[in-house]
């Protein structure tokens, strides 16, 4: 997987874009690893994470509008005979709330993809191959995207 070290985006449309080129990474990358793939966004409230994920969204070739779920903390989508998870830890208090949804099970298989926002919320129990990429807020249009160096 790939994504430039950093990248400042200048409207949604360009964010959507960046997570439509990371979707399509991960499904031509064979599914050779034994877990889950997992992804991690952390960063500003309007950093653009949700944004982010509508792209990735399409990229996965899935025809749903990706929303900010208000109670839903956790939602699959089948796509191409794998699970697209987008979780978003923003409500949770405690990372049990994440484990009590079968999480450790979910990122066990090869067939899961799993992007979670907040993901600096449940930092202990994600996994060691976790794939990290932080939003900040620069300016109204402004986005700053990196892979950070420690989360
Ligand atoms: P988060 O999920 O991180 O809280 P959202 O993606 O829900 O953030 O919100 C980002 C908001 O900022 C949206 O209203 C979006 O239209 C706006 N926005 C403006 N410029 C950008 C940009 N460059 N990238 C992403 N979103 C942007
Ligand atoms: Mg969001």
């Amino acid at each position: 997987m790939e994504l430039k070290k950093k990248t400042i985006t200048n409207s949604p449309s360009e964010t959507k874009k960046l997570g439509k080129i990371l979707a399509k990474k991960i499904l031509q990358k064979s599914q050779k690893t034994k877990n889950a793939t997992v992804i991690g966004l952390k960063g500003d409230l309007g950093g653009g994470k949700t944004t982010f994920l509508q792209g990735f969204a399409k990229g996965l070739g899935l025809k749903e509008n990706i929303v900010s779920p208000t109670f839903i903390i956790l939602k699959r989508f089948p796509v191409k005979k794998r699970n697209f998870y987008h979780i978003d830890c923003y409500r949770i208090e405690k990372q049990k709330e994440i484990l009590d949804l079968g999480f450790r099970k979910i990122i066990q298989s090869n067939k899961n993809i799993i992007v979670i926002e907040w993901a600096d919320r449940i930092k202990n129990i994600m996994p060691k191959g976790a794939f990290w990429i932080s939003f900040d807020f620069l300016s109204k249009n402004k986005r700053e995207i990196r892979r950070p160096s420690k989360v």
